[in-house]
């Protein structure tokens, strides 16, 4: 089987990924140093007990998540379920890789990309394919949903696609064709989608004031799970690695219905 080292792998997935770009709440990158060299990956949407258990039970050398750790607003200190992970993985040497934004922004592999081939929309794109956006650092995807239909038929599209049903707010009877998403707990995001003048709106999470906002602007809200939307990028990344370095990469779903 073939291998990569540690920081061959972490070099090319920041170049990839452009971290360099981004301004975001966690370290992106090789968070957590393990052995110097990678055969197996296994990767999956947050760098949880579970998901570390699952890559320790398969002798796996590295995992690669969206969702890894040390947020800017967490207390430090290693204590708890915390000091349990981190023991875990320093204790099988395992290397953690995480990357945040620039997993949810990239062009083809990230997971915004990746939610709008599952579920069929179209980005709209500049003439240098480049997606056009809203919202503060241009996270939210302006596209079209094709072929345009009902809210109600969107919402069965989406549950078929993600094996998981979503929160619709809005007329079941209207016609979505102008629509915006952002993959996980952007619901913040849902003004800046009204702003740019879509139907709908698509994020993983929703919050009280969201149901509002859908009722008093007419613009329809769909809350599809922070999880389920955001599986797609890491496994993309996880085929680019295959691709390029020939090591094995598995994506293991540790399910979660938020
Ligand atoms: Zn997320």
């Amino acid at each position: 089987m073939k291998q990569v080292s540690t920081h061959q792998l972490a070099n090319w997935l920041d170049a990839t990924l452009q971290v360099h770009r981004f301004k975001d709440y966690c370290p992106n990158g090789l968070q957590v140093e393990g052995k110097t060299s990678i055969r197996h990956i296994i990767t999956g949407v947050t760098a949880s007990q579970a998901l570390l258990e699952a890559a320790v039970a398969r002798n796996a050398d590295a995992v690669l998540v969206h969702h890894g750790w040390f947020w800017k607003n967490e207390n430090p200190c290693i204590r708890g379920p915390k000091r349990k992970r981190l023991a875990l993985a320093l204790h099988h040497d395992l290397n953690v890789f995480a990357y945040h934004l620039p997993l949810d922004a990239h062009v083809s592999l990230g997971n915004n990309a990746q939610l709008a081939r599952v579920l069929g929309f179209t980005p709209d794109r500049d003439s240098d394919g480049a997606p056009m956006t809203c919202g503060p650092d241009g996270v939210v995807w302006l596209g079209r949903c094709d072929p345009p239909m009902m809210l109600q038929e969107l919402g069965d599209s989406i549950c078929n696609s993600l094996q998981r049903r979503p929160l619709v707010v809005g007329n079941t009877q209207q016609r979505i064709a102008r629509i915006a998403w952002c993959t996980g707990g952007a619901q913040g995001m849902f003004e800046a989608a009204v702003t740019a003048g879509v139907d709908a709106y698509l994020t993983g999470e929703a919050s009280e004031p969201t149901f509002h906002l859908a009722r008093e602007t007419g613009t329809a809200f769909i809350g599809a799970g922070h999880h389920a939307t955001e599986r797609y990028g890491v496994q993309a990344l996880g085929a680019a690695i295959a691709h390029e370095f020939g090591v094995k990469v598995e994506f293991i779903d540790v399910d979660n219905p938020i």
